[in-house]
């Protein structure tokens, strides 16, 4: 049977953080149910398309998951469940927000058969909390302790370059989440782009790009110092706690995105949901695979050239032999093992440039 990926975005907030230009629509009950009736809908039209799956991983993100209600996360998990395989999937992840989080949520969740937790953290410093207008740092705690008793394989996200916060502030925020001891760490800086209102362009204004870049240095070193593998741009695993739905995107396989905004790549083939739930309620969710967006695609040379960047896996050093890659090495930006061409931190931060001097002068 064909393996797939699921991811199921569920695109609800209570409010808007400064910084969103995720798409995302406010909480609202009513809406809420239409969007799962779609959602049920358009997992049953996708699947009998795709024919036989077995699932590997399910991920589910946002927006904010945990603004459904028990019988719904019911309705969703009996409509992917005959596509688990006998063992169960490899790995089943729900982001959650720490405002939502408490342990009688959790324990359903994972009585679902959830079984890694990714918490929004962002942030322990109480100044930079109120100018992402997240929570309190002592909700995250809370939050941190309660799914940290829970899961075996948990995973917390942290913004670099927060105004008004300083270099130490993050050091804080990376201690006491250390002293928790995830299993895996998102640590990221935002760029502008997508959906930016009037609020998230002011946001946008006060980010040091240059502070970013320091601290996005000196927290690769932190981690690397506390064991944890950076097996991509932005994502730190101790081993064996690599995220395996994202190495799906990273290495090409096959996922299917439901939901608005959602993407897919099945067969080589690229989808996407409009970016509107109003649509999505009134159609998407019963419209076949094919009546979907379909991505028009860029150059493909480069995007693979690009994902494979992205990861510690690299590229193959022969396929790419040329003056460009000496240069890149030089310039420190990335070293050559076991046969191949892998970034460094300061590569990282380069990623676009480094790739387009690659591709654009190599038959990768
Ligand atoms: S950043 Fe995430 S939680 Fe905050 S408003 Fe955007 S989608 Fe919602």
């Amino acid at each position: 049977m064909r393996p797939l990926s699921l991811y199921i975005h569920v695109p609800f907030c209570t409010r808007r953080c400064s910084y969103c230009s995720f798409y995302h629509v406010p909480k609202e009950r009513e809406r809420e149910r239409a969007f799962v009736d779609a959602l049920v809908d358009e997992i049953a039209v996708a699947f009998a398309e795709i024919g036989p799956v077995s699932l590997r991983t399910v991920f589910v993100g946002g927006g904010t998951p945990t603004v459904l209600e028990r019988h719904e996360w019911e309705r969703v998990l009996a409509a992917i469940a005959p596509f688990f395989p006998h063992e169960g999937v490899e790995e089943f992840t729900v982001e959650m927000n720490p405002e939502d989080v408490d342990a009688r949520v959790v324990d359903f969740l994972r009585g679902l058969g959830v079984n890694r937790a990714s918490l929004g953290i962002q942030s322990m410093d109480a100044v930079g909390q109120k100018v992402l207008k997240r929570c309190e740092p002592e909700v995250n705690e809370r939050a941190i302790d309660i799914v940290r008793d829970r899961f075996d394989n948990v995973s917390f996200d942290v913004l670099l370059g927060v105004p008004k916060t300083t270099v130490d502030d993050l050091f804080a925020t990376l201690r006491g989440l250390l002293a928790k001891a995830p299993n895996h760490l998102s640590v990221y800086g935002l760029e502008p782009g997508g959906d930016m209102g009037d609020e998230v362009e002011r946001f946008f204004r006060a980010v040091d790009p240059d502070r970013v870049a320091d601290e996005y240095l000196e927290a690769c070193s932190i981690l690397a110092g506390a064991g944890y593998h950076h097996y991509e741009v932005s994502n730190f695993a101790r081993p064996g706690f690599e995220s395996r739905h994202n190495r799906v995107y990273w290495d090409g396989d096959d996922y299917l995105g439901v939901g608005p905004a959602a993407h897919s790549s099945i067969g080589g083939e690229r989808f996407a949901n409009a970016p509107s739930i109003d649509a999505y309620v009134a159609r998407w969710g019963r419209e076949h695979l094919a009546a979907r967006l379909r991505d028009a695609g860029g150059d493909e040379r480069l995007e693979s050239a690009m994902l494979a960047l992205r990861t510690d896996r690299g590229i193959a050093r022969e396929a790419c032999e040329t003056r460009a890659v000496e240069d890149i090495i030089d310039d420190g930006l990335a070293i050559v093992e076991k046969g191949r061409i892998r970034l460094t931190d300061r590569g990282y931060l380069v990623l676009n440039d480094v790739v387009l001097r690659l591709v654009s002068k190599t038959p990768c």
